[in-house]
């Protein structure tokens, strides 16, 4: 069974509607996907219902929770998600306003730079609801003041930037209670990135974290056996995904790469109850690969 449990939509800044990601994973081959938005379940409906004309693909309806501690900017990844949750509902609202608030500053700082962009244009290439710090890069392109988008990070928008903005976030803990209020499963994202990531995940473990991405994106072999031996050590599930944004030179954990482990798949659908939705895909499968 092949699995990408990290991937982003139109309902953040990925390229591709929830319905053509649940196409191309079926495509790739994969058995299990879990949509990831940045803040936001709004693509969960669409890709939850275009996953059923894939009966040998489960859809897992996720999250990826912007954070700040003070280990840096840290992303917690929610799977299994009760995606209308109340709460949940109300913290992402929240999160959408301070989203663009802050995409309007920095319009500002970039107009008061002599850039001509405009809110209007970076909020319709959001096409979401979470409009982030690409699509205001992706306007500055357009406009060409800048050749790529790294460099639009680089020289602008990046931390130290001249019109780099701030914006109010949830801390690493208040991510982890806020999936596990909608019954999901936390897991700590691209934790390599992380300063000190060792002592921090102390903390998230007593707070409920159930895993940590091991087997992500291009991580090279060596990190992810260091990463994989401090998953064993913290008793977190070795979870994996590719981070596809659908941007060029970039793909889904498809056959090309190495497969997230059978065990990590296991023990999160265990860990969900939902071990009888994956006992029933695996019969599936087999099937399939038989006939
Ligand atoms: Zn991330
Ligand atoms: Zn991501």
């Amino acid at each position: 069974m092949r699995a990408d449990l990290h991937i982003h939509t139109t309902a953040s800044d990925g390229r591709f509607s929830p319905e053509e990601i649940v196409s191309l994973a079926a495509e790739a081959s994969l058995n299990v996907v879990a949509i990831t938005d940045h803040d936001t379940v709004e693509g969960l409906p669409a890709a939850m219902s275009s996953a059923r004309s894939f009966p040998a693909m489960i859809v897992i309806p996720g999250i990826e929770v912007s954070t700040a501690s003070a280990y840096g900017e840290v992303h917690v990844l929610g799977y299994f998600l009760e995606y209308n949750n109340g709460k949940l509902g109300n913290v992402l609202k929240q999160s959408q306003v301070s989203r663009r608030e802050r995409a309007e500053k920095m319009v500002a700082r970039l107009r008061g730079l002599g850039m001509e962009i405009d809110l209007q244009r970076v909020l319709e290439l959001a096409r979401g609801d979470s409009v982030g710090r690409p699509h205001v890069a992706q306007a500055l392109l357009e406009r060409g003041y800048v050749s790529s988008l790294k460099e639009a990070f680089v020289k602008y928008i990046g931390r130290s930037g001249p019109a780099y903005v701030k914006r109010a976030k949830l801390s690493p803990v208040e991510a982890v209670r806020l999936i596990l209020d909608a019954r999901g499963l936390p897991v700590l994202a691209h934790p390599a990135a992380i300063a000190n990531f060792d002592e921090f995940l102390t903390e998230l473990k007593s707070a409920g974290l159930a895993g940590m991405e091991v087997f992500y994106g291009f991580y090279p072999p060596e990190e992810i056996d260091r990463l994989y031996s401090i998953s064993e050590s913290y008793g977190l599930i070795a979870t994996g995904g590719s981070d596809y944004h659908g941007w060029e030179g970039f793909a889904l954990a498809d056959a090309t790469r190495p497969s997230l482990p059978q065990r990590s798949i296991k023990q999160l659908f265990d860990l969900a109850g939902k071990s009888d939705d994956l006992g029933r895909l695996q019969e599936l499968v087999v099937k399939r690969y038989h006939s």
